[in-house]
């Protein structure tokens, strides 16, 4: 996909960067940067409208020069793993049957042949004994 238009990016909003370090730290901060046609964007903006591009021409040290910053300097952290599924007891099972409100597998309370939102099937579904 062309560039054309977006590259290379400058430090919006009277920000300055005076090396390329300055503007991969913005970059990093999803700061605002404008392009060359005036639109402002940043880094999560090209990320989605780009979503292969590693690296994207920016102006700094008084928009003499120009240089890349890249969109994996600083990659997120990967979100926490979630905590491993335990089944139920039979007694809370039991208890669920009898209740009428029953737990989805992912947490949520849901009727017990229900779904939830999430398309998660109540604990009593999952086990098939509904
Ligand atoms: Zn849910």
């Amino acid at each position: 996909m062309s560039l054309f238009g977006t590259e290379p990016l400058t430090a919006a909003y009277g920000r300055k960067h005076m090396t390329l370090e300055e503007a991969q730290a913005d970059f990093n901060k999803d700061k605002d940067f404008q392009t060359p046609s005036g639109r402002y964007t940043n880094r999560s903006d090209l990320a989605k409208m780009y979503p292969h591009l590693e690296r994207i021409r920016v102006r700094f040290n008084e928009l003499e020069d120009t240089g890349y910053v890249l969109f994996k300097s600083e990659l997120k952290p990967e979100p926490e793993p979630k905590p491993a599924i335990t089944t139920p007891s039979d007694e809370q099972l039991g208890e669920w049957m009898f209740d009428g409100v029953c737990e989805a597998v992912d947490g949520c309370t849901v009727e017990p042949d229900g779904t939830c939102e999430h398309g998660s099937p109540s604990w009593l579904l999952q086990l098939g004994m509904i």
